[in-house]
């Protein structure tokens, strides 16, 4: 079955007690015991398993390619239970710009509990075979990466883990499994953070671990998720398994507003770059093109000519983008990524930088909003 088809029907049954099509959302906590002490129906308590999060876990691991799916309230929450299956001892290879939830855990977490880190370039070959160690055990990936679209060969980095014996795992929350599967790559975990474009509303928080097959790494994630209780609400995973429906359709249409917005705005005079894998300016525009399929997702960097302030200028004079953080909703995103408190311990990051969630509003009116932005921080500029 093709993707769109098992978006829509993988974990909705209909109802056998009431018929109902749409999917029932289960709140209880607790669930009734057989006569004879079994639990034939599968369930028992809330934390260990729940229709609504047994629904989702199916559905998103049927659309990564997998056949495990594990559900955590947050991404970071996702991220952390993998990163845990490490021991005090083993080393952990981390993209260069990785994003500052998975860094912060590292750092200011894990640190304290043995488990070592180090940064590295995940675009040059070279660099990652250099940076493993003989404890390595756990390399990183995030393609694209935030906020520069940089884009990680994942063939490569599958078959250099493997070398090595770690683990890889590729955070697919930028492009989704619509455009890019890392299972068929040959990594051995996937994560999301569904709060973006899974959820695709900016109305719920969760995150997944998606595997190829059961083992004793999942075993160990299943156990953190039950043990620790960092689960998503049933109404958080039916509002994430309902978002699953359209996913398609709605990463087919941000990526192509997306690109509609990079290709007008890489012509325009005030800016300076555009980062966005699907232009042919793109340094790995031709990778981008053999691991992507069907699209480039939705997100477009930018760096504006001018003084460091035009940037932040041109964030308080949008219209219909709104200045916040985080992507993936219906509705379109502008970020000033040097000042955001969610890139606090990024260094590095230009101040000329704006990163932009490309919503599914008609790309013209984004494109107008963008440049009437641009027009009325440029025209405050040469006053000051
Ligand atoms: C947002 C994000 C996360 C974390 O997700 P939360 O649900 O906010 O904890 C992890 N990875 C990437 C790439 C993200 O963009």
């Amino acid at each position: 079955m093709q993707f769109e088809t098992i978006a829509v029907h993988s974990g909705h049954e209909v109802d056998g007690s009431t018929g109902a099509v749409a999917e029932p959302l289960n709140l209880s906590v607790t669930f009734e015991r057989d006569a004879d002490g079994a639990y034939r129906r599968g369930y028992f308590y809330s934390s260990k398993g729940n229709p609504n999060r047994n629904a989702l876990e199916r559905a998103f691991a049927d659309l990564e390619h997998g056949n495990v799916g594990i559900a955590f309230a947050s991404g970071c929450a996702a991220i952390s239970a993998v990163l845990r299956t490490l021991k005090p001892g083993d080393h952990v290879l981390v993209p260069d710009d990785v994003f500052q939830g998975t860094i912060r855990i590292l750092r200011e977490v894990l640190a304290r509990w043995g488990i070592t880190h180090s940064m590295v370039d995940m675009t040059h070959a070279q660099s990652v075979q250099r940076a493993f160690q003989p404890n390595t055990r756990m390399i990183w990936v995030e393609t694209l990466s935030n906020p520069l679209l940089k884009i990680t060969d994942l063939e490569l980095i599958a078959d250099l883990a493997r070398r090595q014996r770690a683990i890889s795992v590729v955070d697919n929350t930028f492009v989704t499994p619509v455009f890019q599967h890392p299972l068929e790559s040959g990594i051995d975990l996937v994560v999301h953070a569904t709060t973006k474009y899974a959820g695709g509303h900016s109305d719920v928080l969760g995150g997944l671990v998606v595997a190829p097959d059961a083992s004793s790494i999942t075993d160990e994630i299943r156990r953190i998720q039950q043990l620790e209780g960092a689960v998503p609400s049933p109404f958080d995973c039916w509002l994430v398994h309902r978002g699953l429906r359209t996913l398609s359709c709605r990463m087919r249409s941000h990526a192509e507003n997306a690109l509609c917005v990079a290709r007008t705005l890489e012509q325009h005079p005030l800016i300076e770059t555009v980062h966005y894998p699907g232009l042919q300016s793109h340094p790995q525009h031709a990778l981008a093109k053999r691991q992507l399929c069907g699209g480039f997702g939705g997100i477009v960097s930018i760096q504006v000519k001018g003084s460091p302030q035009l940037a932040t200028k041109i964030c308080a004079n949008v219209r219909i983008f709104r200045s916040a953080t985080s992507f993936g909703g219906a509705e379109s995103l502008i970020q000033h990524q040097a000042s955001s408190p969610t890139h606090g311990t990024n260094t590095g990051l230009a101040e000329n930088l704006l990163r932009l969630s490309v919503g599914l509003e008609h790309p013209h009116d984004l494109i107008a909003d963008l440049e009437q932005a641009i027009r009325a921080a440029s025209a405050t500029e040469s006053f000051t």
